[in-house]
């Protein structure tokens, strides 16, 4: 083929595989284009996930009429125009290339007004065909508007993940934008649920916000200077990083923000680990959002198209000043290596259980607010028998927390008097004017989904991870709603991921389920046999409470189970601390009653 030039309709299909990989990177440009505009306020609205539409509105400066034609061109910029400015950019753009680049691969609008302007003007590019600019009503500020992303490249269209996903990544993306400008007020809603709403916040109030407010108390500040003489300027560390008890068994919550633009760095996320060394289990991650601040020269932030990656002119400087400040935090909190502990001091090694072997250590306290107890349900030993360890599958916890007998006995104090259980199936409780008659399945079942449900609103479960994946055959079929389900399983301490056509592959299961002795395989097999989607926010809280159910329905105590003085009156006690608790999940009845009144009806004598 003799050589020729592209025609530029194909330069900006070509440039769109770069820029726009899917709807979370779409919006990523718009948003920091909106903020390169200086608004201070931004809104994303998702449609399907951002494959029908996505909508990113600002109350920046807006585009001159005459500027519209030329924003959707490509290599067109408004935000440096030399050599000079390139080695020093301050601006999220500069390439010129996404609005150009997204106008190929959907029907893309922009409506916009300056301030001076007397209306808003409209611009519109489908298929390559640009229309416009014309008048049209609009607010100062700009919209922009994507429709049918990739509705002319079918390939790409169909390489879209579920809608589920794909606003999960817009979720992540917006989360690191957030993360990098505090003070501008981000909302992001999908089908008109809003997802994401942040007012103007200072640096420490936006991360509580993006980490999850259940971290904030576990959460340091950062606060780090480091001058050296080639980086023209000081490096400044800033942010929050958790303590080693709160890390996670994903590396997801880890933002490192230079100059206000999220990146993936892993020299510097290495840094980091380094500062936790000897203070955290290895097998966990650190959740941190650390800023760094340096003069924009030492920083190239021209070497990725979507701009996720930078080239540090002088990284080991930078390694050095992250680690020390993390390294600082951790000390200011008392958490530092100690060489060699006398052994009866030195912590019992967190050691993972081998699956499907029942545990007879059932003792929880999360030290959340509400000190979640879980009593040992089941025949065998006495209560106080079963108290050991708690079995800490993730991070390091600063102290193992007992589950005293005292609040067994408290529990007790505080349950009804009298009570027996009938055919190792039913409580029979004298409460009140009469008696109730309790299906001890339903009822532990009922007050475990609860309490899950509380904990789960707080803090992803406490997850084991086992030392070799276990491989659980499914249909192929079922792969796909598992995929679908998998940050909600995430969530719940089973990380799994497909291996082959048809075997998915666990990494970790919810510790709650280990030390009841159910397995990967069995609870999978549940969740499958459940029939469970979770392609849209809806349906994934619905998923939620199903798979909730599911495993509170797994580990509650069975018809048949013989249960010990001390287990009906704690079962009784958590019964008092949850509303509704004589229906089960699916609104079966738990429990019945009979009054003084019917018992006196029943023997003729009312
Ligand atoms: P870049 O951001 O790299 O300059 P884009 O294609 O993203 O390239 O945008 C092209 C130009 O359109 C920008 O340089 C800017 O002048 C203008 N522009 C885009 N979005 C907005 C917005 N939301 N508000 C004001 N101007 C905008
Ligand atoms: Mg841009």
């Amino acid at each position: 083929m003799a050589i020729r030039l592209l025609p530029p309709e194909l330069v900006n299909q070509i440039a769109a595989g770069e820029v726009v990989e899917r709807p979370a990177s779409v919006v990523k440009e718009l948003v920091e284009n909106a903020m390169d505009a200086g608004a201070s306020r931004v809104t994303v609205d998702l449609e399907g996930g951002g494959a029908d539409l996505i909508r990113v509105s600002d109350d920046g400066s807006g585009i001159a009429p005459e500027d519209l034609l030329l924003a959707v061109t490509a290599h067109a910029t408004s935000k440096i125009a030399s050599f000079d400015d390139l080695e020093a950019v301050a601006s999220f753009g500069f390439r010129g290339e996404a609005l150009a680049s997204i106008g190929s691969v959907a029907q893309l609008r922009i409506t916009s007004r300056r301030a001076v302007d007397g209306h808003a003007h409209s611009i519109e590019v489908d298929g390559g065909q640009v229309t416009g600019p014309r008048p049209a009503a609009g607010a100062a500020g700009t919209v922009v508007e994507v429709r049918t992303l990739f509705r002319n490249v079918p390939a790409r269209r169909k390489f879209l993940r579920s809608q589920a996903a794909e606003t999960g990544r817009v979720h992540d993306a917006i989360d690191a934008i957030a993360l990098g400008a505090p003070g501008i007020g981000i909302r992001l809603t999908s089908d008109g649920r809003p997802l994401v709403d942040l007012p103007p916040q200072d640096e420490r109030t936006r991360c509580v916000h993006v980490l999850g407010k259940g971290l904030a108390s576990e959460l340091l500040d950062l606060s780090f200077e480091f001058e050296a003489p080639e980086l023209h300027g000081p490096i400044r560390i800033g942010g929050v990083v958790a303590t080693p008890a709160a890390a996670k068994s994903s590396a997801r919550n880890q933002w490192i923000i230079i100059n206000g633009r999220s990146i993936e760095d892993r020299s510097l996320q290495h840094a980091v680990r380094e500062a936790f060394r000897g203070l955290m289990d290895p097998s966990v991650h650190p959740v941190y959002a650390l800023f760094v601040e340096l003069d924009p020269r030492a920083v190239d932030m021209n070497v990725h198209p979507a701009k996720t990656e930078v080239r540090l002119r002088f990284p080991s400087l930078v390694h050095r000043a992250v680690r020390r400040a993390v390294a600082q935090a951790l000390e200011r909190r008392g958490l530092v290596v100690q060489e060699r502990l006398p052994a009866s001091e030195r912590p019992e090694p967190t050691m993972p259980l081998p699956l499907g072997m029942p545990q007879r250590a059932i003792v929880h306290d999360d030290g959340g607010d509400r000190g979640i107890v879980q009593v040992p349900m089941g025949g065998g030993p006495s209560a106080s028998e079963q108290l050991t360890r708690p079995a800490h599958g993730t991070g390091v916890s600063p102290e193992p927390t007992r589950f005293a007998e005292s609040q067994l006995d408290a529990a007790a104090a505080s349950a009804p008097v009298r009570f027996m259980q009938v055919d190792h199936a039913w409580l029979v409780v004298e409460e009140g004017d009469g008696l109730t008659v309790i299906d001890q399945h339903a009822l532990h079942e009922r007050v475990m989904f609860e309490e899950l449900k509380a904990r789960i609103e707080r803090a992803p479960l406490e997850r084991q991870r086992l030392l070799m994946p276990e491989l659980v055959d499914c249909g192929a079929g079922a792969i796909e709603r598992i995929e679908s389900l998998t940050p909600i399983l995430d969530r719940l301490g089973l990380e799994c991921t497909p291996s082959g056509a048809r075997t998915i592959a666990v990494h970790s299961v919810p510790t709650f389920l280990v030390e009841r002795g159910i397995g990967a395989r069995e609870f999978l097999a549940a969740i499958v046999a459940g029939d469970l989607q979770a392609d849209d926010p809806r349906a994934a809280e619905a998923a939620l409470s199903e798979v909730l159910d599911l495993m509170a329905c797994k580990a509650a105590v069975k018809a048949g189970d013989r249960l010990t003085h001390a287990e009906i009156a704690a079962l009784l006690a958590r019964r008092a601390t949850i509303d509704r608790p004589d229906r089960c999940p699916h609104g079966r009845p738990t429990a019945f009653r009979l009054t003084t009144a019917d018992l006196e009806r029943r023997f003729g004598r009312a």
